[in-house]
């Protein structure tokens, strides 16, 4: 494909982790002279970043794979990429389905993507000054890759493998470029930071390592594991002045029974008494969630135990899945006794208490000034975000307050935005 002009599209399901997954892809690919596009009609080159968490995810790929297919009847020179979970779990039933496809990378083979595409595609390397700047304010670091936890329902161990964790050297010399490009706010991700081992480091000691930066303003994190947040951690999130209020905890269900046939190794009570330590030691700390509803066993009684819970904890938002069952997982044997009105229903009563509380939670911030670290700003309208990750909107910004921290008073809100002026 040497001498043409190259632009690729790139389609993101799933996870934090896909999403920067692809736009490291992105980054390399641009070194190449390949430029990104938005309309999947512009791409010669089409990539498909899957996910195979839910059924839903991997519906959703086949129907882009089956409209990217239609546009290479038209040009059959398109070359169509599909990396990623489902790539790793059916990446061969892909290409059967789908004589379309050029190229399937698997999660595992992640790091091999661009080289596979590279020779795909036949590109040459530029020269690093044609590099795409794809610096911005908020840039996410992956820090580990796997999971040891096999989760009764969920496929991630299986399409990802065991957990490793990243070189933390490497961590902490990646973020460091990111600061001198502009980068105020690190974002780690993993399927289960807490528990990030490297060498001498774990997950505390690497927050705190990277808290050291001159430079970094934000440091978040996503996803953790309730049995393995530990005291330590707690205390470096009411220490470290850095660290963001905020603590994404999935507590999946409230009832015993149901959490220990999704084998999560803890119990409702363990979940209840680290909200309660969170909330002592971070005020103000903004906890939010992920709910399973429809679990194989779960009775009305069980879905009770979690409505319950989400109505007193009062989490600062929540993801509600229904239940489906994924190929392989233990919970693929298990008898799923909850009808899909049943699971819709729990789906929705779980999402409207939750909407309400959210509501109610942001409401209870008019009026009052917050701190926010401007992420972006288009036709003078700031979009930026708070400690606890709430996304505010503010009118009468320019350029030159990209990156700052702003006082913003508070005037409006809804589910999960606010509006405001700069004070
Ligand atoms: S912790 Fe459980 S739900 Fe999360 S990725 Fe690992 S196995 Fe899946």
């Amino acid at each position: 494909m040497v001498g043409k002009v190259l632009n690729y599209f790139i389609e993101t399901i799933g996870c934090q982790m896909n999403i920067y997954e692809s736009n490291k892809l992105g980054l390399a690919l641009s070194a190449y002279g390949v430029s990104k596009v938005n309309v999947l009609q512009e791409a010669n080159i089409v990539i498909l970043n899957t996910c195979s968490v839910r059924l839903q995810s991997e519906q959703k790929a086949f129907s882009f794979l089956g409209r990217a297919e239609e546009l290479k009847k038209d040009n059959p020179n398109i070359k169509i990429i599909v990396i990623g979970c489902m790539a790793e779990r059916i990446g061969f039933k892909i290409q059967q389905r789908f004589k379309s496809v050029d190229l399937i990378v698997g999660s595992k083979d992640i790091d091999n993507a661009v080289l596979k595409i590279v020779n795909l595609c036949n590109l040459y390397d530029f020269s690093f000054d044609k590099v795409e700047d794809f610096s911005n304010i908020v840039r996410y670091v992956t820090i580990m890759r796997g999971c040891d936890n096999y989760c009764s329902y969920c496929i991630v161990p299986l399409v990802r493998g065991r957990e490793i964790g990243f070189n933390a050297l490497d961590i902490l010399e990646e973020s460091s470029l990111l600061i001198k490009n502009g980068t105020k706010e690190v974002v780690l991700l993993g399927q289960n930071v807490n528990s990030y081992r490297y060498k001498n480091f774990n997950f505390t000691s690497l927050v705190k390592s990277l808290a050291t930066i001159n430079g970094l303003e934000r440091i978040r994190f996503m996803t953790n594991h309730p049995k393995d947040l530990s005291d330590e951690l707690i205390e470096m999130m009411a220490t470290e002045s850095k660290v963001c209020s905020h603590i994404h905890l999935p507590m999946q269900s409230a009832s015993n029974k149901v959490l220990k046939a999704m084998n999560r190794k803890y119990s409702y009570e363990h979940y209840i008494g680290l909200v309660k330590k969170l909330r002592m030691a971070v005020p103000n700390i903004r906890i939010t969630t992920d709910i399973i509803v429809g679990f194989p066993g779960e009775t009305k009684e069980d879905f009770e135990e979690t409505f319950k819970a989400v109505k007193e904890i009062r989490f600062g938002g929540l993801y509600v899945f229904r239940y489906s069952s994924r190929p392989d997982t233990k919970a693929a044997n298990m008898f799923d006794n909850t009808s899909l009105k049943e699971k819709k229903m729990r789906h929705r009563l779980i999402l409207e208490e939750s909407n309400k509380i959210s509501v109610e939670i942001v409401k209870s911030m008019v009026g009052n000034a917050q701190q926010v670290l401007v992420e972006k700003i288009k036709n003078g309208v700031i979009e930026a975000r708070t400690s606890g990750g709430y996304k505010v909107f503010v009118t009468g910004g320019s350029e030159k307050d990209l990156g700052r921290h702003l006082n913003v008073s508070i005037k409006e809100a809804k589910v999960n935005s606010l509006f405001g002026d700069i004070v």
